[in-house]
């Protein structure tokens, strides 16, 4: 099978990283992080400064990496497909995030940048992918609009719906275990 899996705030703590980061640079030139995010320009200039750092320290979820790598070794392939661009104002994240990987020592066999919403959705089915593990309620709903299986991931109790939500990593294998 084929398992599709977003990275951020999937695989990995990215809001956690982000806000800690957008606390201390709000800090350094004394604003208040909420008027940093209600500015456009100052909200760039802080992703544009911060964000590398963001993903290269972003720590990854528990249990995230020992389910994908017995999921792999029942021969699935996994995808990840992910929004992180290979272009942001000029900054590639590509290399960031396969360094992490390894890292993490954590083996895929596909990435997929660049691509959110309908475009993440015509990935999937692109790559014919199986099954799509998201935390995005958006992504999830244009997933599946496509016709293709998705289940979302919320190990923060953003949501506050009543199926096809997981919110561990056991809890996904558990999930493909019955149904695949
Ligand atoms: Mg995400």
């Amino acid at each position: 099978m084929k398992i599709g899996i977003d990275l951020d705030d999937t695989i990995c703590r990215t809001t956690e990283i982000v806000h800690k980061k957008l606390e201390e640079y709000a800090e350094n030139i004394n604003l208040n992080p909420l008027d940093i995010m209600n500015d456009e320009s100052l909200k760039e200039e802080f992703f544009q400064k911060e964000l590398k750092e963001a993903y290269k320290e972003v720590e990854i979820k528990r249990e995230a990496k020992e389910v994908i790598r017995r999921l792999r070794n029942k021969g699935n392939k996994i995808y990840i497909i992910t929004s992180r661009s290979d272009n942001y104002h000029g900054i590639d994240f590509t290399q960031i995030t396969k360094d992490w990987f390894q890292k993490q020592n954590l083996e895929v066999d596909e990435m997929i940048f660049s691509v959110d919403g309908e475009n993440k959705a015509k990935a999937c089915k692109e790559y014919q992918i199986d099954l799509m593990i998201e935390d995005n309620p958006y992504n999830f709903k244009k997933i599946r609009e496509l016709g293709i299986n998705c289940i979302l991931y919320d190990d923060r109790g953003k949501f506050d719906l009543k199926q096809d939500y997981y919110t561990s990593w056991l809890e996904i294998e558990k999930y493909i275990e019955r149904n695949h």
